[in-house]
């Protein structure tokens, strides 16, 4: 058989633990036999990221924004523990954090769905993807406890020295304080990553803040994305018969809840970690959720939502077997795989994406499963748990 011929490389930012082990299964069950694969290899595992002080972190987000589309592995946040267990020199940063703010992107989160796993929300018909703004807000703000009796003011100084100054609360008590802020550069770069999501994946885009309660804050968010939409992106999303939708966040929540999905959800930083919690359980399985980062100027990192596996990787260590999910880092090679097609006019690349994905989903419809999911299906008769690798040979026989 003649590989799949690829013109530009991907960048593949590999990773730790149980993911990282299923990552090269992936490659070396569903991929290397087709794909006449061309990647630039960035080792994003801990080891790698010590022993270039988390350089190669900085050069995969700067190939990313070289080559646009990028592929990674869930790597590990290093905590306190981590330093211990690896032997950090430093508590290196989160590697999406870095990527996140050389891209200036968006992270969009989409569930796959199958048959056999409904919905907890019995009308939800087609996946809810949430674009969650990851800056700011009360994630990057100044907060103390009040001690008593006093006055709390909110001010700011230009740089010419105008001084604002507004008085927050009179204070008869003890209390809470706390102070927050967002950038308009960071606002339009959500709304430009947002309005062209919806264009690429030909869907509407709904967006809902509490302006009319924070009338300044979030009235900014809003009046922001009319304008960018009204003025660019209006006629693009007529073309295709898509609508750009603008609601308060307490409606949003009853018509998501009413709605058949097939739409993205764009939230503000604290919204969007609630809800796409929310949403992701409701659908089944974090397992089966996949997440891609856009960048306003349109480059694309996709990666599985869920972490490193910790618990399945130590039981791995101990030879024992173990039957964690590759679905959604498979839908993460696919989903970048796709792109790099789309960009290179590549359309055997591209059905090859397809095929894979049906593929997974035609294995999952046969019942043949890992454990996380078996547990989830209604007709247990039908299923067979198997483990990852068992799993990834019934993907590559359906191919
Ligand atoms: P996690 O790796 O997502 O796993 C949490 C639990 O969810 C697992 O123990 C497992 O439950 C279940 N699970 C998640 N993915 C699964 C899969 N593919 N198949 C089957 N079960 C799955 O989260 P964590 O344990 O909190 O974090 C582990 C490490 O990942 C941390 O070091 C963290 O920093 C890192 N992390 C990285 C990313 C990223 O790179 N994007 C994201 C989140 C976390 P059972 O054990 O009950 O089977
Ligand atoms: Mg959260």
């Amino acid at each position: 058989m003649q590989k799949i011929q690829m013109k530009t490389p991907l960048v593949e930012m590999d990773g730790d633990e149980m993911t990282r082990i299923l990552w090269k299964q992936i490659k070396d069950e569903l991929i290397l036999p087709f794909v006449d694969l061309k990647t630039e290899y960035y080792d994003l595992g801990l080891p790698e990221r010590e022993r270039t002080k988390d350089q190669v972190t900085i050069d995969a987000a700067n190939a990313n924004k070289k080559y646009g589309v990028a592929v990674k592995c869930a790597t590990i946040t290093p905590n306190k523990q981590r330093v211990e267990e690896y032997n950090l020199t430093e508590m290196w940063k989160s590697p999406n954090g870095t990527i996140r703010a050389v891209l200036d992107g968006t992270v969009f989160r989409t569930p796959i769905l199958i048959d056999s796993i409904k919905p907890a929300v019995r009308n939800w018909k087609r996946p809810i993807t949430i674009a969650r703004h990851a800056y700011g807000d009360v994630y990057k703000s100044t907060e103390y406890r009040v001690p008593g009796e006093g006055k709390a003011e909110l001010m700011f100084t230009a740089k010419d020295g105008t001084r604002y100054r507004q008085t927050i609360y009179d204070f008869e008590c003890s209390g809470v304080l706390q102070g927050q802020y967002n950038k308009d550069t960071s606002i339009r770069s959500f709304a430009h990553s947002c309005f062209q999501y919806a264009i690429n994946t030909k869907q509407d885009l709904w967006f809902s803040t509490k302006d009319t309660i924070s009338k300044q804050y979030d009235q900014t968010f809003k009046l922001i994305f009319e304008e960018i939409y009204e003025s660019e992106y209006k006629d693009e999303f007529g073309k295709l018969g898509i609508e750009y939708f603008y609601t308060l966040i307490d409606d949003a929540v009853a018509r998501v809840i009413r709605s058949e999905g097939g739409f993205i959800w764009a939230c503000k930083n604290y919204d969007g970690d609630v809800m796409s919690d929310m949403v992701s359980t409701a659908f089944g399985s974090l397992a089966m959720m996949t997440s891609v980062l856009v960048s306003p100027d349109g480059n694309y990192e996709y990666e599985a939502a869920h972490g490193t596996v910790t618990r399945h990787y130590y039981r791995y260590l101990k030879g024992e077997e173990t039957s964690t999910n590759p679905m959604a880092t498979i839908f993460a090679w696919t989903g970048a795989l796709r792109k790099r097609g789309e960009l290179d006019g590549l359309s055997d690349l591209r059905a090859f994406a397809d095929k894979l994905e049906a593929a997974c989903i035609k294995t999952l419809d046969d019942g043949i499963m890992t454990k996380d999911l078996a547990g989830l299906v209604d007709d247990t008769a039908k299923v067979k748990a198997v483990n990852s690798l068992a799993f990834l040979k019934a993907i590559r026989d359906r191919m």
